[in-house]
């Protein structure tokens, strides 16, 4: 069946794709047999990104680089999206489930007039169609949807497919079309930066850290940022400690907050939830803290300590200091 497979580039606004970026690649190449396209609308593109979505295995680059994409407003990239689109064809529009791209996806599909699978899990070639997998009812049942007609469009969970297989030297041919970029409706004002905690972002994160109920208050993730600073790890949270109001929702690992699949997740006061677990069972190595040796999350832990998180963290984080700063 003829037409590519497109993802959409979700970058770090400093001219790089997000790491997320090569789980959509990765995904739409094995679905489409290597028949993928990236398309890049940023008003500040790399040749490091550039080089970065061949490697990943994109065989063209849609390269729309104008300083009205940004800040990113859907009233602006949606019509020039779609105009590609009617003039390319594609079998398929992929974007990660980023802030931006929840967003726009949905509004391309409806201009399309064709149907979207959000925040699909897995996915299937049948014959010459596409199936989808998505989690329905809050997680508690997973749906298979599929389209009545192309171009199929998705949004991908992150964290949950795998990433592509780097192609050192593979390029991708880069074009720039021209489009109509539509004037924007809405007036930028201003822009507030959260203030860093200086630690990895959750989701992007080799080493994860997580606090739950155990931690006691909002006061105690202090250890664990130390902690995070000494290992480079961020530092997230259960639905009990957002709950409490002790982290904002951001911060949530599991089925109703982010899913991670960091190289080492370490769990501090956390009981290991199905929820939880949800978000995070697909960490290579796992690390439990819990006073409680019953507690469920050693049931998946690849190591345990068993003992109070106050004397634990502290004595963690000065043994990594230790062996670190030699
Ligand atoms: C529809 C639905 C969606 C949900 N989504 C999510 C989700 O996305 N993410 C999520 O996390 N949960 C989610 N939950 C909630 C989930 O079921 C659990 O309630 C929650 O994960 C429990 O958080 P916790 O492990 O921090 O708390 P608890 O289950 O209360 O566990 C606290 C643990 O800390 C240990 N502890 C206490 N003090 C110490 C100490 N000093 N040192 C060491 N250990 C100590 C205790 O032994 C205990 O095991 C969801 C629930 C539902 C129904």
């Amino acid at each position: 069946m003829a037409g590519a497979f497109w993802c959409v580039v979700e970058d770090d606004r400093q001219g790089l794709p997000k790491k997320v970026m090569s789980e959509v690649i990765g995904e739409a190449s094995r679905l489409s047999g290597g028949q993928t396209e990236a398309v890049w609308i940023t008003d500040k593109a790399s040749e490091a990104g550039l080089k970065q979505l061949g490697e990943w295995g994109a065989t063209k680059v849609w390269l729309l680089e104008n300083a009205a994409f940004a800040p990113y407003r859907g009233e602006v990239w949606v019509p020039v999206l779609a105009e590609l689109v009617a003039k390319e064809s594609p079998r398929a529009i992929f974007g990660p489930v980023t802030s931006r791209q929840r967003e726009m996806i949905p509004r391309l599909a409806a201009k399309l007039g064709v149907g979207l699978s959000a925040d699909s899990v897995a996915f299937a070639m049948e014959g010459d169609t596409l199936v989808a997998t998505r989690p329905v009812y809050a997680g508690k049942l997973l749906s298979k949807v599929g389209w009545a007609k192309t171009p199929w469009i998705a949004t991908l969970r992150p964290n949950v497919f795998r990433p592509a297989d780097v192609q050192e030297g593979k390029t991708a041919q880069v074009e720039r079309p021209s489009v109509t970029i539509p004037p924007a409706a809405m007036k930028f004002a201003e822009r507030r930066e959260e203030v860093s905690t200086g630690l990895p972002e959750l989701t992007e994160a080799e080493t994860v850290i997580s606090g739950g109920r155990g931690m006691k208050g909002p006061e105690n993730y202090v250890i664990l940022e130390e902690l995070g600073r000494v290992i480079g790890a961020a530092v997230g949270a259960s639905r009990a400690a957002v709950d409490a109001g002790w982290r904002p929702h951001r911060f949530q690992i599991g089925q109703t907050g982010r899913t991670i699949s960091p190289k080492l997740y370490l769990g501090f006061g956390v009981s290991g939830a199905i929820q939880h677990l949800a978000g995070m069972r697909t960490s290579k190595v796992i690390v439990a803290i819990n006073k409680d040796p019953e507690a469920p999350i050693f049931k998946i832990a690849d190591y345990g300590i068993v003992g109070d998180l106050f004397e634990v963290v502290p004595e963690l984080t000065k043994e990594f200091k230790k062996l670190l700063e030699k």
